[in-house]
């Protein structure tokens, strides 16, 4: 596509001043631009405009376009033309004031709403179905969310025409410089409602306590959240309703200790259990299991029990239960009891099992020095 000579664009001869290319770029930026033109080549033109302007107001750009005409715009002159991937917001604020424009009358999604959960242990890890109640707006049935009496429409604002906003002119060292304000006559609804619906006041939402049911999925976990969707706030102008969040705050156990899908445990063995070896049984999430001791075992060495953890919450199997276990040493012993363990002591010569530990080895060598 061949491009159309830039003072052609702008509507304006060679020897144009700044002020000139400035005025024609202004007039035809405001009738191109895509937030207030909808014909379909108006972003083109737009962009034709605006290329134009840059170029011609930039008396090193106009003077290379002069002498060479149209040439790769990120050749002679770094970008300038090329650039324009900022989107016209910028360009936009810098005619008619910050905030842009927005469509009052244009349906948008309703607020998400968050709501926390506060599970026990074992909930969490089962799931279980629930009811919540959250005080939300919703769309009132009386006026179906329009605000206007039954029977009766709202009619549009006369003071910004249904735009919702109002152009304030004000002359600044720059020129005549338009803002828009939100209309405080219809507080930027664009409508104005002359019977309001006795139900929401004119509001077309009404606050309710609404009972939402809950599936909590087995093996959630702290922190994580849930979606509802479209059970957060009622939308505006028919637009959807927001989603509800509902975010989980999950109680510790007394017993086990969660991380992930794997859960944690300390059974406490007597010296006997572990010098001897025993079969013992071990609380789990479902109930209780055998777990054999073998003779010999160390005070926190751990067992996996497999299977015995959390449910993955996206269904991706299940975890372990990890078993560590903390000999207990006695207290309060009888007389009796002493005699027993000191004759142990020196039936095993008073020192710890060389075999069965070489850390006692490693005390020793770190006393000597070594
Ligand atoms: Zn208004
Ligand atoms: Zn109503």
């Amino acid at each position: 596509m061949s491009k159309r000579d830039y003072y052609e664009v702008l509507g304006v001869d060679q020897n144009a001043s700044v002020d000139e290319v400035k005025k024609a770029y202004r007039k035809l930026a405001r009738k191109y631009h895509p937030d207030v033109n909808k014909e379909a080549d108006a972003t083109e033109k737009f962009k034709e405009v605006k290329d134009a302007y840059d170029t011609l107001s930039d008396p090193q750009k106009k003077a290379h376009y002069d002498q060479f005409g149209h040439t790769d715009p990120n050749q002679g002159f770094g970008g300038g033309a090329g650039d324009f991937g900022g989107g016209f917001g910028d360009i936009f604020d810098m005619f008619f004031g910050g905030g842009g424009r927005r469509n009052p009358n244009a349906p948008r999604q309703g607020a998400d709403l968050q709501y926390t959960m506060t599970l026990d242990f074992k909930e969490a890890v089962f799931g279980k179905d629930t009811e919540i109640e959250i005080p939300r707006e919703e769309t009132c049935q009386t006026c179906t969310g329009s605000g206007a009496k039954p029977g009766t429409k709202p009619e549009t604002c006369s003071h910004c025409g249904g735009d919702g906003q109002l152009n304030v002119e004000q002359n600044t060292p720059f020129g005549r410089v338009v803002n828009r304000r939100v209309c405080h006559h219809c507080d930027g609804t664009g409508k104005f409602i002359k019977n309001k619906c006795s139900t929401c006041g004119g509001k077309g939402k009404v606050r309710k306590r609404k009972k939402i049911s809950v599936k909590v999925p087995a093996g959630i976990d702290h922190g994580q959240q849930l979606r509802v969707s479209g059970q957060g706030e009622a939308g505006v102008n028919g637009g959807p309703a927001g989603d509800l969040y509902v975010v989980f705050n999950v109680k510790p156990h007394e017993f086990f200790d969660r991380d992930g899908d794997d859960i944690y445990c300390e059974m406490p063995l007597t010296f006997a259990q572990v010098a001897l070896g025993d079969e013992i049984e071990v609380p789990t999430l479902n109930g209780k299991v055998k777990l054999k001791i073998p003779a010999g075992t160390q005070t926190g060495t751990n067992f996996r029990l497999r299977g015995k953890g959390v449910p993955n919450v996206h269904g991706r199997g299940q975890g372990d239960q990890h078993v560590k276990v903390r000999v207990v040493t006695p207290k309060n012993l009888t007389e009796k009891e002493k005699d027993m363990i000191r004759e142990f002591a020196q039936m095993s010569g008073g020192q710890p099992d060389e075999q069965n530990d070489g850390f006692f080895a490693k005390v020793r060598r770190a006393f000597k020095g070594d």
